[in-house]
């Protein structure tokens, strides 16, 4: 596409408008586009779609002059990483932090930097009342039901799967759910010594459903840009041949910041491309922009009818964010061949339906070279106010050797709804032409002693192994899997959107990004937002 035709785009009418080209929003916007319907993606971050453009193969911080954590001075080496380089305020306790989230802002938003990991919900998942009979936590906002069954996302979910091609092996325990993969390549050996380990422990291990072609050379590029265009991200799968082969339009560093509602339509958007404002038109607008996001620019959207924002009569727009509670585990496995591994290999979830409902084991993947986590730890350490024993290079060193003996696992826990977790809009100024996100999540006393049972479980289950457990489930700057911030249902008092991802009472508005969850789930998010973007087209192409 030549670079100067965005302004011809952006004058033209559409039948729908896709804000943000991630998993959420590419996928849509590929089968509307499929389907015939003119479509326009607008996007805040660069373009990745040639092999020559971004910075690929690395994590930015590696392109960093010195070693550091992500912070606004390296915005540009950021910014062409395809990472987000803006800051985000956590105001969750009485300091305020400042940090840049480790989040994907370009075409294929975060999932050209995901690891591929793409699983099926359990159908309790989307049942949470089941959960609610156990010992459960009042003060939650969990929801007795999704709008949707797992019947009726089941075929979607089987869809998204074969357009992501999706390799694994079905879970044993989702027995009752009939669907398979294609097959997985074989397995690293310290995976497959795991894998045995677990099995004879009464387990029920299987191989992690991935989305990736593993061509010859693999990185597993989990944190960065594939090289190869052999990890199947939204970019790829869908934003590519929405635009090549039918017809869709593309504005890339383009900044959405509100909607115009008039008679309950929303009749134009405003977005800022190279300084300039410019309002687009279309029948259908579709929010896509993540769960920071997407709440901030409804938010922003206020007229004498909607004061607090658009479809923000309840306030619960920005409220019920959800992150997921993520620790890694290094366990000293005897096969140490191909170590460090940056395979995405096994899984189980024995503790995912059990009486807790803590969520999935899994294998974490490619994590960033050992000089970026030191940075990470300390400034961590140094915003505490307390200093490290040990010096930098020793960390290192110390952190290297671990690394190379040890294969990595990851507990992902389901974190429930609360409405005092949110993600609200820093305020300045009447319309903001900036739109800066502030978070404040806390940890529920109920949250904390689940996170402390995950841990005890999955030390009792290693034994005998040595392992060491890298604790980030306090840690508010891990929101790679935020979601919840508007969240759909069937009442209009207690959602934002309706089974179909409209905004109660806005027909031609509809939000498909991971803000639409109800409940977190307890495993990978990307599938279940595919899936749902695929159910939702259909929904579309019918009524729209
Ligand atoms: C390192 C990493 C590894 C991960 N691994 C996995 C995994 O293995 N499996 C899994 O399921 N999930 C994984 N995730 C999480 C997963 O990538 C996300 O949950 C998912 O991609 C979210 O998709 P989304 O459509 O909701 O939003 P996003 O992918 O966040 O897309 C939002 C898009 O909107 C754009 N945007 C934002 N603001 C604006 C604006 N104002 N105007 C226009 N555009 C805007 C952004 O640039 C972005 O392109 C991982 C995430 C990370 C960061």
């Amino acid at each position: 596409m030549k670079q100067n035709s965005y302004k011809n785009l952006l004058n033209s009418t559409w039948d729908v408008v896709v804000v943000g080209t991630g998993i959420g929003g590419a996928t849509i916007g590929w089968e509307l586009a499929r389907s015939g319907m003119k479509v326009l993606f607008l996007e805040k971050g660069k373009n990745f779609l040639l092999s020559e453009n971004g910075l690929r193969g690395d994590f930015a911080e590696t392109f960093f002059p010195s070693p550091s954590y992500a912070q606004s001075k390296y915005s540009d080496i950021l910014m062409d990483s395809g990472r987000w380089w803006e800051e985000v305020y956590d105001l969750s306790v009485h300091k305020i932090k400042k940090f840049i989230p480790f989040i994907g802002c370009g075409t294929g938003g975060s999932s050209i930097l995901y690891g591929g990991a793409m699983e099926r919900f359990f159908p309790e998942d989307l049942t949470p009342i089941v959960q609610k009979k156990g010992d459960f936590d009042e003060s939650s906002s969990l929801p007795d039901y999704w709008p949707i069954s797992y019947k009726e996302i089941a075929p979607y979910y089987e869809k998204a799967e074969k357009l992501y091609g999706v390799k694994g092996t079905r879970d044993p325990l989702k027995k009752d759910m009939n669907f398979s993969l294609s097959p997985p390549p074989p397995m690293l050996p310290a995976a497959e010594e795991l894998f045995d380990f677990f099995l004879q422990k009464g387990l029920h291990p299987y191989r992690l459903p991935i989305a990736v072609e593993f061509k010859e050379g693999c990185e597993g590029c989990q944190g960065f840009i594939c090289p190869h265009f052999c990890k199947n991200d939204s970019l790829k799968v869908c934003l590519y041949p929405a635009l090549t082969e039918f017809g869709a339009g593309l504005v890339d560093q383009c900044e959405v910041i509100s909607l115009e509602e008039e008679n309950q339509k929303v009749k134009s958007l405003i977005c800022i491309k190279d300084g300039l404002s410019f309002k687009v038109k279309a029948k259908i607008f579709i929010l896509a922009a993540g769960a920071l996001i997407t709440p901030l620019i409804l938010l922003n959207s206020v007229n004498k009818n909607w004061p607090n924002g658009l479809g923000n009569n309840n306030g619960l727009i920005g409220k019920n964010l959800m992150r997921h509670h993520i620790d890694l585990y290094a366990i000293f496995v005897k096969n140490k061949t191909d170590l460090p591994s940056n395979k995405k290999d096994i899984a189980f979830n024995d503790f995912y339906n059990d009486e807790f409902k803590l969520g999935t084991v899994q294998s974490f993947g490619l994590l960033p070279p050992a000089n970026i986590i030191v940075e990470e730890l300390f400034k961590e350490i140094h915003l505490a106010g307390k200093f490290f024993k040990i010096g930098k290079y020793p960390l290192k060193i110390f952190l290297k050797n671990i690394f190379s003996r040890s294969i990595l696992l990851a507990s992902i826990k389901e974190d429930l709804p609360y409405e005092f977790n949110k993600v609200e809009l820093l305020k300045g100024g009447k319309l903001q032409q900036k739109l800066i996100p502030v978070i404040k999540y806390q940890l529920s006393r109920y949250e904390r002693s689940r996170i402390n049972i995950f841990r005890k479980k999955l030390k009792r289950i290693l034994k005998p192994y040595r392992f060491l457990c890298l604790k980030q489930s306090e840690n508010n700057e891990r929101i790679a899997h935020v979601c919840g911030t508007c969240r759909f249902g069937e009442d209009p008092d207690t959602s934002v959107l309706n089974k179909y991802n409209q905004v109660h009472t806005i027909e031609n508005l509809f939000v498909v990004d991971s803000s639409f969850f109800p409940s977190s789930g307890g495993t990978n998010p990307s599938l279940t937002i595919a899936a749902n973007a695929l159910r939702v087209a259909k929904f579309i192409k019918q009524y729209c």
